[in-house]
């Protein structure tokens, strides 16, 4: 341990910040008047629990923060597990002297990805491509219930990435490739936090939410690396000033106005065309974090760093962790080397090249955060809410979430919805295997194929609809007397890096894929769900099928994506990101100059039978409905708009959405959802001419 060790001595009792009824800013500045810089440094300090082999060190180094990252093991499977574990670290951070609380931290990503049993939500890219804010905020709910119920006060989500090639393996952990979607998405940092002024952080089913990986991770370049291999995850995004800030940056307003508490700096560089600085790691970018982030965006919670990322800055160890905490970053995701980091902090601030200052700042922001969340009254885990884990009501939301995620590419001759009279074959790699549907960040960091936790599979969600089905993983089964094939392929499980590189990182789907789309297809009427992060390129295999559904990674309750194919909910999805022709065309982004890409942004059928109610009215009407709206302040009724207008359009055209059409709308929807609904309604005016 450091010289100057915190004594393990309780001396807290009766002091002012532990009286809740104090206003939070003079409980931390109470508090942070009385501590040492060893303690301070402790505080900006988070380790892996795995690399805590001596319990000791909890209050030896007064560590702020514990988390369990992707490579730990072994994970607790209950959440009593969960909470034991997380108590009895808590415990060791009650024997400091000033009994500051432990913050604990996941990666909860959709859903408590971490316990076996939770409720697995789609990833991010099928909620974006719900564009459904409330059911986005409801998923942050069930999310942060879940999450606080094991003890875990601290998300690291949502990633707020823009995500602009889909080459990049994190694609799902994007809501979408526009700026515009990804705000509209932000609804589930509520979700997971509550109120905007933090006041519901303290109730047992609420989390501290990190918007993430600030900023321009979604953007790096493909193939930039001298060395030749793939570095698009963690590589170098190069921009202009404009484009970063209408594409990387404006959604972290967004999250700073929405009180998000935490902010993790991207692992990538960051290229400013015209600064003469060339690749600078956003970890260094104190122009960013200090500058724009939590000077003018008024950020006031705290920055975490991502996992090792200051080991990858320029300089020795002392040069990379004063560049860091200099640059913004408050708190340092160290996990294996916390004695190291804490110590050379300790070091930096006494030799003067970390001022005393900026190490308060540091900590009074952790402590706030900290004391938000309540743990100074209730460090040990509240487990009330466990009983909610995996809960019926939980997983309703999740199939919800599965069936409104879906987007449907293509339905010729009406295939979908199935009909429960129809014998139905089902085949594809990814019919029935909840891990494949699940993808990365599931019950481990990579996720794994299999029955890793308990849900749905698509297969049991078909099988439940009530048809006669006949199931054949290989299609080797024979077609006979079947009247539709269901064929689901897709991606297996990744996190992180290029994504499935078994199946090859190129977008293809796998030959036996292609087998049993060509078997299937061959035989009957085929639809294809495409279970994956990102957009699978069929290429000539088009022709063949009938029906072409972007399944997305729809979590643990395949039943929601059966409620679509029966025809028990409509197909509203649309899509969040470009569906490309070939690999040659990447990366394609709505609003390039030659977009001709499958299938463009924002497209998807409605399997709809008729417009719902007010379907009558005419596009005029909707044009004062929107200014109403507009007038009124209210940020999910451009959507309804949108899907009204699309449905009259749909009725007019019957059901053949053109890319003429699709283009338009796709403009009207950025443009409704950034508020300029005058725009919004010439455009809309545009694809009802167009249709
Ligand atoms: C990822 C982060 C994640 C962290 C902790 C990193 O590898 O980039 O998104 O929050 O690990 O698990």
């Amino acid at each position: 341990p450091p010289a100057e060790t915190p004594q393990i001595v309780v001396d807290a009792h009766g002091l002012p910040y532990l009286n809740a009824k104090l206003p939070v800013k003079q409980r931390v500045k109470d508090l942070l008047s009385r501590m040492s810089v060893a303690e301070k440094a402790g505080q900006a300090t988070q380790a892996e629990r795995g690399a805590i082999t001596a319990p000791a060190d909890i209050a030896g180094y007064g560590l702020g923060s514990l988390l369990s990252g992707g490579g730990s093991t072994p994970t607790p499977n209950t959440a009593a597990g969960w909470a034991k574990m997380i108590d009895g670290f808590q415990l060791r951070a009650q024997a400091t002297r000033f009994q500051i609380p432990l913050i604990y931290g996941v990666d909860a990503v959709h859903g408590h990805n971490n316990l076996v049993g939770a409720t697995v939500m789609p990833h991010n890219i099928g909620i974006g491509a719900s564009r459904d804010p409330q059911l986005a905020r409801r998923t942050g709910e069930v999310t942060a219930a879940e999450v606080r119920a094991t003890g875990v006060p601290w998300d690291f989500a949502p990633c707020l990435c823009v995500t602009r090639d889909e080459r990049w393996g994190r694609s799902y952990e994007a809501f979408g490739e526009d700026p515009a979607l990804v705000k509209s998405m932000e609804t589930v940092i509520q979700g997971l936090q509550g109120a905007r002024d933090g006041r519901d952080l303290k109730d047992g089913d609420k989390v501290l939410a990190t918007a993430k990986h600030f900023v321009g991770d979604g953007g790096t370049t493909y193939g930039s690396s001298t060395t030749g291999s793939y570095t698009i995850d963690q590589g170098v995004t190069e921009v202009t000033r404009r484009e970063l800030e209408a594409v990387h940056l404006s959604p972290y307003q967004d999250a700073v106005d929405r009180g998000v508490g935490t902010v993790m700096p991207s692992y990538s560089s960051l290229d400013l065309a015209g600064d003469g600085r060339g690749p600078v790691k956003m970890h260094a970018r104190a122009d960013l974090i200090n500058g724009v982030l939590k000077g003018r965006m008024g950020f006031d919670g705290f920055v975490i760093s991502d996992w090792n990322a200051i080991d990858q800055l320029p300089g020795d160890y002392a040069t990379q962790v004063r560049t860091a905490v200099n640059a913004g970053v408050d708190m340092m995701m160290v996990p294996y080397s916390y004695k190291e980091f804490s110590a050379a902090l300790v070091a930096e601030v006494k030799a003067g090249r970390v001022s005393e200052r900026r190490l308060d700042d540091a900590v009074a922001r952790i402590l706030t955060q900290k004391f938000r969340l309540g743990l100074f009254e209730r460090p040990y885990a509240d487990t009330r809410g466990a009983s909610r884990i995996g809960s019926a009501a939980h997983r309703a939301v999740a199939r919800q979430a599965a069936a409104a995620s879906q987007v449907l590419l293509k339905n010729d001759g009406g295939v979908l919805p199935l009909k429960k009279s129809q014998k139905v074959y089902v085949a594809g790699s990814n019919a029935d295997d909840i891990g494949n549907q699940t993808g990365g960040w599931t019950i481990t960091w990579q996720g794994a194929s299999g029955a890793i936790t308990p849900g749905t599979t698509i297969l049991e969600g078909i099988r439940a609809a009530g048809g006669t089905v006949t199931y054949s993983k290989d299609a080797s089964a024979p077609l006979t007397g079947q009247d539709v094939g269901v064929v689901v392929v897709g991606e297996t499980p990744y996190a992180e890096g290029v994504g499935d590189v078994g199946n090859g990182h190129d977008l293809e789907l796998s030959a036996a894929d292609r087998a049993a789309v060509d078997t299937v297809c061959a035989a009957v009427k085929c639809v294809v769900l495409v279970v994956s992060g990102r957009p699978q390129l069929v290429g000539d295999r088009l022709g063949a099928i009938d029906a072409l559904v972007a399944s997305w990674l729809p979590g643990t309750e395949g039943a929601g994506v059966a409620d679509v194919l029966y025809g028990r909910r409509a197909f509203t999805g649309q899509l969040p990101v470009t569906w490309p022709r070939s690999e040659a065309q990447l990366p394609v982004n709505v609003g390039d100059r030659a977009y001709d890409p499958q299938y463009p942004y924002g497209w998807g059928l409605t399997t709809l039978t008729k417009v719902p109610q007010g379907g009558t009215a005419t596009l005029k009407a909707l044009g004062i409905a929107a200014r109403a709206a507009e007038r009124a302040g209210a940020d999910t009724v451009g959507r309804a708009l949108v899907t009204k207008a699309r449905l009259i359009v749909q009725q007019k055209t019957g059901g053949r959405i053109t890319a003429r059409v699709a283009a338009p709308f796709a403009d009207a929807e950025h443009l409704l959802l950034t508020g300029r609904y005058g725009a919004a309604v010439e455009k809309l005016t545009e694809a009802y001419r167009a249709g």
